[in-house]
């Protein structure tokens, strides 16, 4: 095995480097990605002059978007979308004639998918909150009717692409959580969110619950971009103090919540700033907000 290179979110061109050289050997280099970073370094690419036309990727773990795509798609990097996650495996892989950014075939010799329709309602889920049921005798963890907190359009679509003549019918899109706790690629535990939100940081810096709130948007280039707002009426705070708790409290004592707070602590994709949190139509104030770009 080749000794991992570190390539991180503010210098993803060893990424490009590699898929420059994979290229010109006649390859074609194939990456994983979260959208957000396939951006970044497609950004990066094309600034550094390295042209990655021909490489492939494909993209999961937060809302995949026509800016995201149409970033990657300048640099010439090929993106293709795979919903999915860590307990169930592919749940549905991209469309090769699609009809919206994340149009995904449903693996169904894997899994199968229904939506909770008029009982939405009674289980205060959205009518179109996906549940999923394995099927395959190997399937890591045996799912009944398991929600993942994602909504989507499920559509029986005839697109032509090759997919569909496998046997893979349906089609999702419009994938998006209802639970909104995934962010510039980081997925948090909604109780550390909320622990951190709500108790941890009007104990350190004053207010209560509703004065501190994690905002989502979309930059013009696609990028993802995350701000901790913070009531004005809380007075003069140092703004890198309370995004160092923030973050060192996400940590925690697990590895893997480390690595997300590392994640969000590179590129400036979390920032603090002095403004009410938002609430919804609804008069709710949401831990976790997403805005339009
Ligand atoms: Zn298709």
């Amino acid at each position: 095995m080749p000794r991992p290179t570190l390539a991180t979110l503010d210098d993803p061109l060893p990424v490009a480097r590699w898929m420059r050289r994979t290229l010109d050997a006649g390859h074609v280099p194939f990456t994983l990605a979260i959208p957000s970073s396939a951006v970044r370094l497609a950004t990066a690419a094309t600034a550094a002059g390295i042209d990655i036309a021909g490489a492939r990727c494909l993209l999961g773990g937060e809302p995949i978007t026509r800016a995201r795509l149409d970033q990657t798609a300048r640099a010439g990097l090929d993106a293709l979308p795979r919903y999915g996650t860590s307990e169930c495996g592919p749940v549905g892989y991209g469309c090769l004639q699609p009809s919206a950014p994340d149009d995904v075939h449903v693996v169904r010799d894997l899994h199968a998918v229904i939506q909770a329709r008029s009982l939405g309602a009674e289980l205060s889920m959205p009518s179109g909150a996906l549940f999923v049921t394995s099927l395959h005798h190997a399937a890591p963890f045996l799912m009944l009717n398991f929600s993942m907190g994602d909504q989507a359009t499920l559509d029986p679509r005839d697109c032509g692409c090759p997919l569909r003549g496998l046997g893979w019918m349906d089609h999702l899109r419009d994938i998006r959580s209802f639970e909104k706790l995934t962010a510039a690629g980081v997925t948090f535990i909604d109780t550390d969110l909320v622990r951190v939100l709500e108790a941890v940081l009007p104990a350190r810096f004053g207010g209560g619950p509703t004065d501190y709130q994690l905002v989502e948007s979309e930059a013009p280039d696609g990028s993802a971009r995350l701000r901790l707002l913070v009531h004005p009426r809380l007075g003069p705070l140092d703004d890198q103090e309370v995004l160092s708790t923030f973050l060192d409290e996400l940590a925690g004592d697990r590895p893997i919540d480390g690595i997300m707070a590392a994640m969000l602590d590179q590129g400036g994709t979390l920032s603090v700033e002095r403004q009410p949190p938002r609430t919804t139509r609804s008069g709710k104030v949401m831990h976790l907000h997403a805005e339009a770009g």
